[in-house]
């Protein structure tokens, strides 16, 4: 069990630092299709060169790694209780060395249990087969698009499509819906699961279990075949793009599953993944516990070195239609009202962690710091400390913003902050208070948590540390950190404008094609 416990070591650090060859190939095509200079174009950049960076430094590709999810496969007599004991040792180590975000919270009392482990955490799911090896996948998917996981009931009315009937083309408009109502919250591009049939739960698992199926197989199923092809082909009209950007790709897979079901439920469960799509799998020697084959290695891989000077020597040529701001933190109110949707950002200076139980926390007290003029950074950061005490960043990247919507307006305004930077956008009530007060919504690049770790150039404090690592307080000095202004002072908001322009291009999918 020793060597089990570090196979699954391996298998864990693996899939959090570095995506599969599968999921690459994706990530590039994705890249060939937009055009340099535009806003996706450089989030595809940032993109490429976060990987780079996570493969290199053998760090989180994302710092939310998730809820790990082990799927294994045993033949007849194998130690289930032992392996799974083992699991949880490889989880707890892995967290312990910064390859993984301690996530696992307490539903009732918010504590964190600071290794992973808790009430079912990890998920593990055991089968047997009849195989004389052992076969374990795991995938590590985090919130922001497991938020977007959506399930139909059939019949239903759906919005810009009207109704989806039981039968294909009702479930076409569901899939075609799902990936319209996840706009850039999930980290788009993304990839999606599909569970057709089931019950609540089953559809769910089934809509997950395609997750583990290689971007590039070919559907068994001809029916199925010719809706994932319709889906990927037209999904990617609906111009939602890179991060809600807008742009060429907003759908980078799509596999469909099938199983019966009641005759009274209809549901199509849909299980929708972000581009850091982290999932690996290895074959294991029952005998020994050894590693005998990773998975998912089948065809060329991506040197991401060589795609990032490819997309400089591009985006040098085309750049010159965004406009780009340095700012220095802290920030007046005149030079945030100068910000205009679009724009690109380039900070230096302070900023401040906050999600959720800061915000909640901030509703009630004064703040542990002086934010006049400061940013407030939606982030839950993967944090080392060293034998000295020291604190350092492990990854960085963006958490959904819209979670903060129904404090940030009144805390923006209590505390006179001017800039808030996260993912995903905010609502009207966020949009409002931006008008009023003087502020400004950055939108920086979901998941690039290797990149804008490396922005930080130094921790200079951190505060209600008792919440847990992700939701304290950090204060980080950065350099050089890149967002886009996607919500500006002056009523702009480009998630608005995305949201509207792919409605209507969705209502375009509302008559039946497969009849
Ligand atoms: S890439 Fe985005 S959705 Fe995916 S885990 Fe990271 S923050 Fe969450």
């Amino acid at each position: 069990m020793e060597k089990f416990q570090e196979s699954m070591y391996q298998l864990i650090v693996e899939t959090s630092t570095k995506l599969p060859k599968d999921v690459r190939r994706a990530i590039v095509r994705a890249k060939a299709r937009e055009n340099a200079g535009t806003r996706a174009a450089m989030a595809l950049t940032t993109i490429a060169g976060n990987i780079k960076m996570a493969d290199e430094n053998v760090s989180p590709i994302c710092q939310d790694t998730g809820l790990p999810t082990f799927k294994i496969k045993v033949p007849v007599g194998v130690n289930q209780i032992k392996m799974k004991e083992a699991i949880r040792n490889a989880i707890a180590q892995a967290t312990k060395d910064g390859k993984l975000r301690p996530n696992s919270v307490d539903s009732l009392t918010g504590e964190n249990s600071g290794d992973n482990l808790g009430d079912g955490v990890p998920v593990i799911k055991f089968e047997q087969w009849e195989k004389d090896y052992i076969d374990v996948r795991l995938i590590l998917k985090g919130g922001g698009c497991e938020n977007k996981n959506i399930q139909y009931s059939l019949p239903c009315e759906l919005e810009g499509l009207g109704r989806a009937g039981r039968d294909l083309d009702g479930i076409r408009k569901c899939i075609l819906h799902a990936v319209y109502q996840a706009q850039g919250q999930g980290c788009s591009a993304g990839f999606i699961g599909v569970g057709i049939g089931g019950d609540r739960s089953s559809g769910y698992e089934l809509a997950k279990e395609q997750l583990f199926r290689s971007v590039d197989d070919i559907n068994p199923n001809e029916e199925l075949r010719q809706l994932e092809e319709y889906i990927m082909e037209n999904a990617n009209k609906l111009g939602i793009g890179t991060m809600g950007f807008g742009g060429e790709t907003t759908l980078l897979g799509c596999k469909i599953g099938a199983m019966h079901r009641i005759p009274a439920s209809f549901f199509v469960s849909v299980a929708y993944n972000c581009w850091a799509f982290r999932r690996l799998g290895v074959k294991i020697n029952p005998e020994t516990g050894d590693i005998q084959e990773w998975l998912y290695q089948e065809g060329e891989d991506v040197d991401f070195a060589k795609e990032l000077e490819k997309a400089e020597e591009k985006a040098s040529v085309n750049m010159g239609e965004t406009r780009e701001i340095v700012l220095e933190a802290p920030l007046t109110e005149e030079q945030v009202r100068q910000l205009k949707v679009g724009d690109v950002v380039r900070i230096n200076g302070m900023m401040y962690t906050g999600r959720d139980a800061i915000h909640k926390y901030l509703m009630d007290h004064d703040a542990p710091v002086d934010l006049n003029g400061q940013i407030i950074y939606h982030c839950g950061p993967v944090m080392l400390k060293d034998e000295e005490g020291k604190w350092h960043v492990k990854a960085a990247g963006p958490t959904t913003s819209i979670r903060e919507e129904p404090y940030q307006g009144d805390i923006m305004k209590k505390f006179g902050i001017r800039a808030v930077i996260g993912k995903g956008g905010m609502g009207a009530k966020t949009l409002a208070a931006l008008k009023e007060h003087g502020g400004v919504y950055l939108n920086a690049i979901g998941g690039a948590a290797q990149y804008y770790a490396d922005c930080i150039k130094s921790v200079e404090g951190v505060d209600l540390l008792e919440f847990g690592i992700p939701e304290a307080m950090w204060h980080l000095k950065v350099e050089n950190f890149t967002a886009v202004v996607t919500m500006d002072s002056h009523g702009n908001s480009l998630h608005e404008d995305v949201e509207k322009s792919s409605l209507e291009k969705l209502a375009q999918f509302k008559e039946p094609v497969f009849k």
